[in-house]
Parts: structure tokens; sequence; C-alpha cells
């Protein structure tokens, strides 16, 4: 953790609107720095018994989100409690079952439980760094010249009108902050639904609390138009989720009774099934979620308001990538203030969003293209066939290569760049590959030779970092 700026204008309080798991983080770090923060949460205080978990059960937490949570010291409580999945698990519709590994040896993402996660942030916040959390608080508008937030509490019903010097908009993807900054001059926004929509269903655990599918993998139904996946809770469960046309003649409104449910899974899911004992009732009683990409700019408004996390990028989730991309921010944010002091918001609000910009749109347009992957080309053995050839590369030409899963999984590499290499490294597959029947055809010398054509030197490599 950096050490607390001079500068600190200790009087000058930070107001965080959303207690999700970017604004928790957010106000860690903040409080730690030693900022006053107060967070104003719709939601009631999702420690207390009784409260609903909120959207999706467990996240892929990868090394930028364990960045950002070593940077306030908690990523071990947090890795006590994760799953780590080395690799996907591929379920055709036999039901047979093909491995590949998301890494090097060692390397894994974790399945982490968003409530646990969230809990564990904000109770850091509150008990440790003196963040101040007042929940049922909805934000309904800002008036950004007055700089005051229009707030309802959602328990009582009674509105309240309250100043803020310096505001931190992570209330998520649809954004009160963000809503009332829309209506500025020159605002850029645009939200991208897909025609997809998600539902979260149960593969149960084991009588004796075991795993019913190896538990140390994410596991994928691709299905060409749609796919079904499911990360291990530590309960022996699995949380599934199907992503799934809307409309069509396989679609949400294709299935209209239990029967029609039974009927479908069991035909194109069918090894998952009898894991699913819950299913029809699950199917109709869970919500259909959206699925949605925002994209908005600018992030701040004059040196005041600054949005970061979903509020501000919000993507699809099929890279698994939309709290690391919110937790990088909270990285990002405390090396400005580190590098302009505490004192500086303006330059850091500048700088804060013009460097994230370009790698968040990235990140969303690498969620989509994960899309078609997951859902579609790991059912190909020959792609499957070209991503170990893509890890020989890597092993032969280390520094000259990197998988561009592993970039954005298991490094720090802005996401813009690791794009533009995983473009350009595509190119590359694609002239291979018609020379490559099997594994053993990369050491052939006319497969070396091409492939030394056209891989970058580290020269290059070097020059666009
Ligand atoms: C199905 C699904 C699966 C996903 N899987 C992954 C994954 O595996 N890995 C990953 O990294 N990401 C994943 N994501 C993305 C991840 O959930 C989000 O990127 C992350 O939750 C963003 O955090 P946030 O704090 O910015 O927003 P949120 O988590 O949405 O939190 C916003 C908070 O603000 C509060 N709020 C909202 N409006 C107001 C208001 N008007 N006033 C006051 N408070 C308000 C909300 O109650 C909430 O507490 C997934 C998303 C979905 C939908």
């Amino acid at each position: 953790m950096s050490s607390i700026n001079s500068q600190l204008p200790s009087a000058e309080p930070v107001t965080v609107m959303g207690a999700g798991l970017v604004g928790s983080l957010l106000s860690l770090y903040l409080a730690r720095r030693g900022h006053r923060v107060q967070i104003f949460e719709r939601r009631a205080d999702p420690r207390r018994a009784g409260v609903a978990e909120g959207r999706s059960i467990n996240l892929a937490l990868s090394d930028r989100g364990w960045r950002a949570l070593e940077g306030v010291g908690v990523a071990d409580d947090i890795r006590r409690v994760g799953i780590p999945m080395t690799g996907r698990i591929m379920h055709d519709a036999q039901g047979s079952l093909t491995y590949q590994p998301y890494g090097q040896a060692g390397q894994a993402i974790y399945s982490v439980n968003r409530g646990h996660l969230n809990r564990c942030l904000l109770d850091l916040a509150e008990a440790q760094a003196g963040v101040q959390v007042s929940f049922n608080q909805q934000c309904l508008a800002l008036d950004l010249r007055q700089q005051t937030m229009h707030l309802l509490d959602t328990a009582t019903q009674q509105e309240q009108t309250v100043p803020y010097t310096r505001l931190l908009g992570t209330d998520g993807a649809f954004s009160a902050v963000r809503s009332t900054m829309q209506r500025t001059d020159r605002y850029d926004y645009s939200q991208d639904f897909l025609d997809y929509g998600y539902k979260e269903l149960t593969i149960e655990a084991g009588p004796d609390g075991t795993w019913a599918l190896e538990k140390n993998a994410l596991h994928i139904w691709p299905r060409g138009q749609y796919l079904m996946i499911a990360l291990p809770n530590l309960d022996g469960s699995f949380n599934a989720t199907l992503f799934f046309p809307y409309e069509g003649p396989e679609s949400f409104a294709a299935l209209r009774s239990p029967d029609d449910v039974m009927a479908f899974f069991g035909r194109v899911f069918p090894d998952a099934v009898p894991l699913m004992p819950r299913l029809s009732e699950e199917f109709f009683a869970h919500p259909t979620g959206s699925l949605v990409t925002i994209r908005c700019y600018p992030w701040k408004f004059d040196d005041e308001v600054l949005l970061l996390g979903d509020a501000s990028h919000a993507i699809v989730p099929f890279y698994g990538q939309g709290m690391n991309a919110g937790f990088e921010d909270c990285t990002v944010l405390n090396q400005l203030l580190d590098k302009h002091g505490d004192a500086a918001w303006p330059a850091v609000f500048a700088e804060f969003q013009a460097s994230r910009k370009p790698n968040t749109d990235a990140m969303a347009d690498l969620a989509i293209y994960n899309f078609v992957e997951m859902r579609d080309r790991v059912a190909d053995p020959r792609f499957l066939l070209q991503k170990k050839i893509e890890a020989r590369i890597a092993s032969q030409f280390p520094g000259r290569w990197m998988p561009l899963y592993s970039q954005v999984t298991f490094s720090d590499t802005p996401y813009a760049q690791a794009w533009a290499a995983g473009q350009r490294q595509d190119i590359i597959m694609a002239s291979l590959m018609p020379h490559i029947q099997t594994e053993a055809d990369f050491e052939r010398p006319d497969v070396q030779t091409l492939l030394q054509q056209q891989l970058p030197t580290p020269e290059t490599l070097s020059a666009e970092r």
C-alpha cells in the first residue's frame, strides 16, 4: 500500500455512490489513504440476514482483480474461500469431455462468491478503515452545478438533498450519477443489448457435499448459438448460467412449460440434467437477465464527479472481466493519487479517464469476441489444436508471444495493447494453421520458418509498450 500523501486535505470528504464490488473496494483504498469516505447505497446492508444476494452468485476473479485486492491487503482472505479453476472442461452433446488449460501450470482463475466478497470488502471498509456507509439510500439525481445529490430513503420513502464536494459514481451499469451527466452538453453514450439473456440455475452438490463435476474447472456446454457454463461453489454445488436467445426456435420464448424445458435440456445438455433436480422450477422462478455493453464519455464532470466500474464501462460477462476491470480502476486511481497527490483531483480525474477509456473499450470488444469463442469455437477440434500450438509458440518464444487469454487474464498488460497483440497473433495463426494437422506438425521446418518470418521482433514489441 502506498504512503499517504502529505497534501491530503483532511477536511474534504469523498462521497462514493454505490457499495457494490467496486464502490466498497474503492472506499477501502481511499480511506486507507486517509480520506474521509461516505458511501450511499440503494440496497439494504447485505450483511444482515435475509438480504438477497443480487445477481450472479459466483464470479471469476483473475490477476487484475487479485492485484487490486493485494493493494489493500485482502487477497489472502479471499483466496482462502476461492476455488481455483485451472482450465475449461467442454461437455459435448453426448456428454464427452475435453479439457483445455487456461494458462501454464500453476495459473488459474478463481471462482469466488459475489456476496462474500462484497460483505468482506464492506466489513473492512467500515470496521477497519472508518468508512461511513448509509444503506437504503437511492440516488435519484444530482444537481451538478449546486453539487448536491437527491436521495430517496427506500425504507421510509423520505427524500433529502445532500451536498457533496467530490463524488465517485460506482452505482453500476444503470448508474443514476451517469444518467445526470448524460444530460450535459456533448455527452457520448451508447448501450448495446445482445439478443441473448441469461438464466441462473443450480447443479446440486452430491449427497455428501462433494462436487458432481470436476471442481477445479469452469465447465462449458457450447452449442453453437448458445451455451451454458458452470462455476464451482464451496458447498459442492455449481452455479450454472444459460446464455440463450430471447427469441427464435431455441430460445427463452420457445420454452413455455416445464415439459418444454425438460425436453430441451434433456436433448442438448443430457449429462447436466440429472445433476439439476430443480431445473424446471428454477427456470421459471429465476429472472432472465439482459446482457449489455455500455460506453460513455467523459467519465468526469468538471473536477467534482468521476465514474468508475460498470457505471463507466459495463461489458458482457464472457471474458469474466467486468469486476476485474472495475477493480483495476481502483488500482489505477490509487496509482494516480500516488503520482499527483491526494489533493490533485483535477489531474487525477483527467488522467484516469484518458488512460482508462481506450482500455475498457478494448475490453468491451474482447468480451464480445469471447462470446463467439465460448459458445461455438471451443467445440471445434481445429480450434483446440490451434490453442495447443499457441501454447507451444509461447513456450518456445517467451516474451515474444503470449496467448490473448493469458494477456487478458494473467497479466496487467493494458487491455488495448493485449487486444492489438491478440489480433496480430490471430493473423499469424491463420497463416500457420493450414500447414498443421497434428501437434507434431509444429516441429516441421517449413512451419517453423513461416512462424519466425512473422513473429514480431523483441525491438518491435518493446517499442509498442
Ligand atoms: C451474469 C454475470 C456474470 C458475471 N461474471 C463475472 C465474472 O466472472 N468476472 C468478472 O470480473 N465480472 C463478472 N461480471 C461483471 C460484474 O458483475 C460487474 O462488472 C461488477 O459487479 C461491477 O461492479 P460495480 O461495483 O461497478 O457495479 P455493481 O456490482 O452493479 O454495484 C453497483 C452498486 O450500486 C448500487 N446502486 C445502483 N444504483 C444506485 C443508486 N441509484 N443509488 C445508490 N446506489 C445504487 C447497487 O445496489 C450496487 O450495490 C458478471 C456479470 C454478470 C451479469
